[in-house]
């Protein structure tokens, strides 16, 4: 997918639900038939979704791994700021940089050259574009595709694990205890 530069301005909070889906998340510039000049975010797994916007036509996929650093730095605003966001090509060709600005507050994130592989997902064996698992998870299965690189993701960011082969690997004698004794530590 190239990068087409380019910045648009939307509410945080219209921006936190675009972004509120398992990645990789395409964000593009449209024109929506009911909605006219709009926002797109587009996952491997969903509908597409909408959000009215202004501004220069430009695209960007942002890698799964990339979200929750986004959503976090968003979730630090107050849901009607105004969010600038846009990509650029970084001139010494080393790939792109998308960046979101709220008055002094920023978050660049910076996409190299062809960081897309397609492979098999270690957990659901799926053939799609996938992630290498983070190290602070422990034994993890490795590569992820974004929805499962996602469940990684939201189980340790809530102290939790995404299933019980998990749960045996990685929680210590306490917490597989506590879940035992309570209910089981999926979702
Ligand atoms: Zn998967």
């Amino acid at each position: 997918m190239t990068a087409l530069p380019g910045r648009t301005t939307l509410l945080a909070a219209e921006l936190a639900w675009l972004l509120r889906q398992a990645g990789p998340i395409t964000l593009t510039t449209t024109h929506h038939d009911v909605l006219g000049p709009a926002l797109q975010s587009t996952t491997p797994d969903q509908p597409p979704r909408y959000t009215p916007t202004a501004g220069g036509p430009w695209t960007h996929t942002i890698p799964a791994t990339d979200l929750p650093a986004l959503r976090a730095w968003l979730d630090r605003l107050d849901d009607d700021t105004p969010v600038r966001i846009g990509t650029a090509t970084l001139a010494d060709g080393t790939g792109t940089l998308l960046t979101a600005r709220s008055g002094p507050q920023t978050i660049r994130i910076h996409q190299p050259i062809n960081t897309a592989v397609e492979a098999r997902c270690a957990r659901c064996q799926q053939r799609r574009v996938v992630h290498p698992a983070s190290p602070a998870w422990g034994h993890a299965p490795t590569p992820l595709c974004g929805t499962c690189w996602n469940r990684y993701a939201d189980a340790r960011a809530a102290n939790d694990y995404v299933d019980w082969p998990d749960a045996l690997r990685n929680a210590d004698d306490d917490q597989i205890t506590c879940a035992l004794t309570s209910e089981e530590p999926t979702r």
